[in-house]
């Protein structure tokens, strides 16, 4: 029985066309290939979500799966096997990341060309800010270019076409078979004129800034692919792709977990005894959060919808506030005293009530 294409976006049937497409783009970044690599489930479920966006994403689509479900496509060539290819698949991507991303992420190319440049590979670490928020980022690369006043001509061993083909006769009959021009090396072109400076395939080294988009919600490791802007082929041929391997900063204070954000906050005991109020800075601006008096060390304050905007526009995570009492280590006499004279009062021995949760209390909490 094939699932609903529906619940496999996670989405109700009155969903608008921006509820489909960010319901999909959640699924593909969640089970793009590049994050799961070798694991067959999630390529499955990778492909089924491109499935169910292919139809609903197109609105005389789905309203064909609204009427007759998914007998609407029986037959059709690519719907009914979950048969869609993965180019196909990261062709959609151009219009679910935004045209920067036309090729889609990385890791698929696959088949490449020789009379196409080579990808380019380049770093680019961004703060969790920049990963939750999105960021436009300039980056220096060398690109090889086509030199300025070069020129090439058809290859005449290959007429152009940048393979030779070779008909061999076997014992199974005569069999054909193509391998690269060695003389063009598969551009289908060569060296007409070579200016000063270029290297024997008429190209230079250049600095360039090329400026990225990167969409808001990348994680660690993912790698985007900006189609067309590698290296430049000789002669006619298509540039590669620029390869953009995300990495993240550490933040000082907050940790991503899923849409939650988790924050260590240390309080003096003095804090913790009287209340007090605190600034806490999180992404994309700071809070206000109340101590309230008599606040015991391990308390999570969770402070809703203050985590990772949600990528399906359905809210946000929250931030999680692990209050931690900071008990001095080093005192002077006076304060040295003071405690000498309370530790005989009741209020300053530990007394739990069923109130207050246990460790193993809250973590369970946490998970549940
Ligand atoms: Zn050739």
């Amino acid at each position: 029985m094939k699932e609903d294409y529906y619940d496999i976006l996670g989405i109700n049937k009155s969903a608008s066309s921006s509820e489909i497409k960010k319901a999909y783009r959640k699924k593909a970044i969640a089970y793009h290939p590049d994050k799961n690599p070798g694991d067959a489930e999630a390529e499955k479920k990778f492909k089924e979500a491109a499935e169910a966006y292919e139809v609903l994403g197109d609105e005389q689509k789905r309203a064909q799966y609204d009427r007759f479900g998914h007998a609407a496509f029986e037959g059709n060539q690519g719907f009914g096997g979950g048969s869609m290819n993965m180019d196909d698949i990261f062709s959609q991507f151009g219009d679910i990341f935004g045209s920067a991303f036309g090729g889609g992420f990385g890791g698929f190319g696959g088949g490449q060309r020789s009379s196409k440049g080579t990808n380019l590979r380049v770093r680019v670490t961004l703060t969790l800010e920049e990963m939750v928020l999105g960021v436009e980022k300039k980056i220096k690369v060398k690109r090889k270019k086509q030199a300025p006043g070069v020129s090439y001509v058809t290859c005449k061993t290959c007429g152009g076409s940048g393979q030779i083909m070779r008909v061999t006769n076997t014992i199974l009959g005569r069999m054909q078979s193509a391998t690269t021009c060695t003389t063009c090396n598969g551009a289908g072109q060569t060296l007409r004129h070579r200016p000063s400076g270029a290297d024997a395939y008429g190209m230079i080294s250049q600095e360039e800034t090329v400026s990225i988009k990167i969409p808001a919600g990348v994680e660690d490791g993912m790698q985007l692919k900006v189609s067309g802007k590698g290296n430049e082929a000789p002669g006619q041929g298509i540039s590669g792709d620029m390869i953009v391997q995300i990495s993240v900063k550490e933040h000082a204070s907050l940790k991503r977990e899923g849409n939650n954000l988790h924050l260590d906050l240390y309080i003096s005991i003095s804090e913790a005894v009287l209340g007090t109020y605190k600034e806490i800075n999180t992404v994309g601006g700071s809070v206000r959060i109340k101590l309230d008096a008599g606040i015991q060390s391990g308390k999570i304050l969770r402070l809703k919808g203050k985590g990772v905007p949600s990528l399906n526009s359905y809210g946000s995570g929250d931030l999680l506030v692990h209050v931690s009492v900071w008990t001095p280590e080093q005192l002077t006499k006076e304060q040295k005293q003071f405690f000498e004279d309370q530790s005989n009062h009741d209020n300053f021995k530990p007394s739990p009530k069923s109130t207050h949760k246990s460790f193993f209390d809250k973590v369970k909490d946490m998970f549940s």
